[in-house]
């Protein structure tokens, strides 16, 4: 994610907090200091926030380490002002698995809810054996209610909420993956008209903010499993781009700026001596044309790590890989021989031919037009 700062590293996984976490800071060390006049009171509250974001890490570690259980790796955790985001490389569409990651970082918050709750019970006796300065007056008690706090609110049975993946994977042990992803979306939407209605009941700006949030989550995930499903059994063949241009590691990157601006293509495979040596982007070149001017090769910008599908794999797979590696475009490859590239944006095309297809096949008897067949 931009504007974030690499705090440290957890478990072998990077964390991450986003600039805007500072702005938190210092609005309510701004505020509480108007209010109280005390810097004491601002820098304790500073503290506080601190250590509730400290609570979030170890709640996306929760789903991480579980993750990890099943050989999902976590590319990075980041802070927000609204929370935290551990970004797994996949979601496991084993109901089991989902359930056990889903669940795992709530099950963090009811532990250290349960340790405040100890704390708060020990404190009666301890009190006298004890100076009251090192035991805070509310600390423990803000503690507990912000764990419990984190757990009824992740716990909303709607995406992108732990819940929702929750309810997913329980419905998704009786039934199909997407049957049980549409349910558990339309029961998110609920919650989100409740939550909005809520919100406009109480006058609450925040509770609106999550019910659009939520429903907003609850289409997305719904329409990535659609596609996703409507992908099954169809090999990356059909859906590649097999009219593309490759670019030479000693071509000028003024030509690829030619190439792309005369072309659609965006991303450009760099072939030497009939082998791909990397991915030459759009945006890469755009940084270096800033950087550098049109001095210089593919050869100084080019990617030369990159992920490749084969024409034969599975398209579910390579959608999936699409989405991780974070690249635009993926060079299709056999016996080490480029045969195509692969884009979000053919799939769509794709499935919307397909589709327009199937409807057709649907209303007359005989298609004119035959889809690759699923
Ligand atoms: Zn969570």
């Amino acid at each position: 994610m931009s504007w974030s700062f690499r705090i440290g590293r957890l478990f072998g996984i990077d964390v991450y907090i986003h600039a805007t976490f500072f702005l938190l800071l210092a609005w309510i060390v701004i505020a509480q200091y108007l209010s109280t006049r005390s810097a004491g009171v601002a820098v304790y509250e500073m503290l506080f926030v601190t250590l509730v974001f400290g609570i979030v890490v170890l709640h996306e570690l929760g789903h991480a380490l579980a993750a990890r259980r099943f050989g999902v790796q976590t590319r990075d955790i980041t802070l927000l002002p609204i929370g935290g985001v551990a970004r797994l490389e996949r979601i496991p569409e084993n109901p089991y698995q989902e359930f056990v990651i889903a669940i795992a970082g709530p099950a963090v918050n009811v532990v250290l809810a349960i340790l405040c709750l100890g704390w708060i019970l020990a404190r009666g006796s301890l009190q006298s054996e004890i100076p009251a300065n090192l035991l805070h007056a509310d600390l423990a008690g803000r503690l507990l209610s912000i764990n419990v706090a984190l757990v009824v609110f992740n716990m909303i049975p709607a995406f992108p909420m732990d819940g929702g993946r929750v309810l997913r994977a329980v419905l998704a042990m009786g039934m199909d993956y997407v049957r049980a992803t549409t349910i558990a979306a339309s029961v998110g939407q609920v919650f989100a008209l409740l939550l909005g209605f809520g919100g406009l009941v109480t006058g609450n700006p925040f509770l609106l903010f999550i019910a659009l949030f939520v429903w907003i989550g609850a289409a997305q995930e719904a329409s990535v499993v659609a596609a996703r499903a409507s992908l099954a059994g169809i090999p990356v063949r059909y859906a590649m781009i097999s009219d593309f241009r490759v670019v030479s590691p000693t071509d000028s990157l003024e030509a690829i700026a030619h190439h792309v601006i005369a072309g659609f293509q965006q991303d450009f495979p760099v072939v030497e001596d009939g082998r791909v040596v990397g991915m030459m982007t759009r945006s890469d070149l755009i940084k270096a044309l800033a950087d550098a001017g049109r001095q210089g090769n593919v050869a100084d910008v080019m990617q030369r790590a990159f992920v490749a599908v084969h024409p034969d794999e599975a398209l579910t797979e390579a959608f999936q890989k699409l989405q991780t590696c974070e690249c635009h475009s993926m060079p299709v490859l056999k016996d080490g021989q480029l045969v195509g590239l692969l884009t979000a944006e053919n799939v769509g095309e794709f499935l919307m031919i397909r589709n327009a297809v199937r409807q057709q096949a649907s209303r007359s008897p005989a298609p004119l037009v035959s889809a690759p067949r699923a």
